[in-house]
């Protein structure tokens, strides 16, 4: 049985009410940022309603022939639709083929759950194909789009879908799960400010690799503002292991960590080291070096000098930051 992630769990018991009802929308739009579980909310709500017998929480009982039927990816009534291999649109045939003739069967008792992930990647052309059907809707059918970029789906399809926002959830909350999924606290508090607080994103980034990248990264800046290392070394360094733009996104966000901290005159949450700069940096002085930072980024396409572009930029982040010991 799939366990419902924590925080959908209000999402989960308020379209559970819906379905006991009979009230159920027969289009969703599960919107929200990615890494936060809206194909797990989809699939799981997909087997609820399929589901003969589900439980008192709604969930699939997973031993009646619907559920078995699920089990094996084989259940007839649910077809998720994403692009195809190699594509990211979703093909206007794939959408004419779902709602035209003998896929929408009329007047059954039976459910039909199709889940369209990411929504945003049907075309206009394929949008239309869909949006007859979400304007006369069939009787038994529920439509879920998951979407993490929900603005780009046309107002017309919006229009027509019930909106299931996700957020993420508490730090603390995120935490605390992220623990359980064996991930350290410390990761964990290195992991979902990056994530932009989305748990499911955070665990990823804390197993791939890449935090520990931009924690060594961020050591280095840190070093810089210290007087502990030297501009021209560490650009040498960073332009080894990446190219300009991705590092000058890196320190972007870095900088504008600390804007954020600044304004809101607090600890942010987590374990940055960073942190520790954030008295020492004079918030005008930030938002120069955000400037210059972001010219060499548009200056970036015209055959820059790249070694000499990082160096000048960690040579002014350690200018702003003289004093730090
Ligand atoms: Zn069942």
């Amino acid at each position: 049985m799939m366990e419902l992630l924590p925080w959908h769990q209000s999402l989960w018991q308020q379209l559970q009410r819906s379905r006991r009802q009979g009230r159920l929308p027969h289009a969703l739009l599960l919107s929200g940022a990615e890494g936060l579980g809206k194909l797990a909310f989809a699939q799981s709500l997909a087997r609820s309603v399929l589901c003969e017998q589900p439980d008192s929480q709604g969930h699939a009982c997973g031993h009646c022939r619907q559920c078995l039927l699920l089990d094996a990816g084989s259940h007839p009534d649910l077809r998720l639709i994403t692009p195809e291999e190699g594509s990211s649109t979703i093909r206007i045939d794939t959408i004419r083929e779902l709602v035209g003739g003998n896929t929408l069967r009329v007047g059954e008792d039976a459910h039909r759950v199709f889940i369209i992930e990411p929504a945003h990647a049907m075309g206009q052309a394929a949008a239309n194909a869909l949006l007859k059907t979400l304007e006369e809707p069939i009787p038994g059918t529920l439509m879920l789009l998951v979407s993490a970029a929900a603005e780009k789906l046309p107002v017309t399809i919006r229009s027509r879908c019930q909106l299931l926002r996700f957020s993420p959830p508490a730090a603390e909350a995120a935490t605390s799960w992220l623990e359980q999924q064996g991930i350290s606290s410390t990761d964990a508090g290195l992991a979902l400010p990056l994530a932009g607080g989305a748990p499911l994103k955070a665990r990823e980034l804390a197993s791939s690799g890449a935090l520990q990248e931009r924690q060594a990264l961020m050591e280095d800046f840190v070093a810089v503002a210290r007087g502990q290392a030297q501009a021209p070394g560490v650009a040498e360094a960073w332009l080894k292991r990446k190219a300009l733009e991705p590092l000058l996104l890196i320190m972007a966000g870095w900088l504008m960590e600390l804007v954020r901290n600044k304004l809101a005159g607090r600890e942010a949450e987590g374990a940055s080291p960073l942190q520790s700069l954030r008295d020492w940096v004079d918030l005008k002085e930030l938002y120069m070096l955000l400037d210059r930072l972001n010219e060499v980024r548009r200056m970036s396409a015209n055959n820059l000098n790249a070694q000499l572009a990082l160096e000048s930029i960690l040579l002014q982040w350690g200018h702003i930051t003289k004093g730090v010991n």
